[in-house]
């Protein structure tokens, strides 16, 4: 039996972001179009946990909405648990929503104000039929003291917490349809440095008890490493490497992962020179040819300017690099 749950194939999406002038109408070869997802392809191993990375515009939001169904693909495909969401199907994505579930980055957005908490972690026990009557009181308590609150907390509303209870608020939310699968964005992102770790340990603490299996966003390379089983590092819509966390972190094999560490000095790599971050990431409308990244790669080749690199195995994963034919790029010593 295959041990994957997630499975992304080719996901694509394209949005029109041509600009209207007056009423004209704008004919289809002079639209303009950004790729926040180019052909991205990972599984996600049930009951580990699955980190996206990337700096702010990578895709990594936009492939958490397709996956979760809040946006469609402009391409590709999704399996879950071997079956194809078909998002034309509204009773077939019902059913299939039940199982997966999303913890957002602000939990004060997320929850409705004018609900009492109770009411917020019911809805989705109420939406997909699991319990009735005084049976969903019981379990409304039973979740809040999951998460760290009381049972007495059904009664008050958001705004009488603090931000880490509100985001344990939406955890129990998030875990009263019994989900397998949760996609995470940016969870702590929002919270004071002091209660980040505590939400963190709670989230790990739940997919041992629960059997979870999670996708992380995050820009944050110390939650990732604190949280993931894998990762993928994602450059302008597209995955330039997957690997072991472990090994992601102790040998990158990707110039941009490299970069991407090497501008947390926590996590700079040991005997090693760093590499400066350099350049901005370039306009998403109209990316570089050839490998995205080759205005800012200090590896850069002339073929990195024409041709876009395919992944290939490495170790623990793969990465798109034309080095990596030829050995990737050895670690400076310092
Ligand atoms: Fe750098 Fe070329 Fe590799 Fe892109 S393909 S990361 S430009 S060496």
């Amino acid at each position: 039996m295959s041990d994957t749950l997630l499975s992304v194939q080719g996901l694509t999406r394209h949005f029109d972001v041509s600009k209207p002038w007056l009423n004209r109408v704008i004919e289809r070869d002079d639209r303009q179009y950004l790729t926040a997802s180019d052909d991205v392809s990972f599984d996600i191993r049930k009951g580990e946990t699955f980190a996206l990375v990337g700096e702010s515009g990578s895709g990594k939001s936009t492939i958490a909405k397709m996956i979760v169904g809040l946006l469609e693909p402009s391409a590709g495909e999704i399996r879950f648990d071997g079956k194809a969401m078909d998002f034309a199907s509204g009773a077939a994505m019902r059913t299939l929503r039940r199982r997966f579930q999303m913890i957002f980055q602000d939990p004060f957005a997320s929850l409705n104000p004018r609900w009492r908490v109770g009411d917020i972690i019911a809805e989705p026990i109420r939406t997909f039929g699991l319990m009735r009557g005084e049976e969903i009181g019981r379990e409304v308590g039973r979740l809040l003291e999951v998460v760290g609150l009381s049972a007495a907390d059904a009664a008050k509303f958001p705004h009488e917490f603090s931000g880490g209870q509100r985001q344990r608020i939406a955890i129990a939310r998030a875990l009263s349809s019994r989900p397998e699968f949760i996609v995470c964005d940016e969870p702590t992102s929002a919270l004071d440095v002091s209660v980040q770790a505590q939400i963190l340990n709670l989230m790990r603490d739940l997919q041992d008890e629960f059997g979870l299996t999670y996708l992380l966003i995050s820009h944050d390379l110390s939650v990732v490493r604190h949280m993931s089983n894998r990762i993928g590092v994602l450059y302008l819509g597209r995955l330039v490497e997957v690997a072991d966390a472990k090994r992601l972190f102790t040998d990158p094999q990707h110039p941009y992962t490299r970069m991407l560490l090497d501008a947390v000095p926590d996590l700079a790599l040991s005997g090693r020179r760093r590499t400066p971050v350099t350049g901005e990431v370039p306009n998403p409308i109209n990316p570089p040819p050839g490998c995205a990244f080759h205005p800012r790669c200090p590896h850069v080749m002339p073929e990195c300017r024409q041709i876009q690199p395919h992944s290939i195995p490495t170790a623990t994963g793969t990465a798109a690099c034309h080095l990596l034919g030829q050995g990737a790029p050895r670690a400076q010593q310092g």
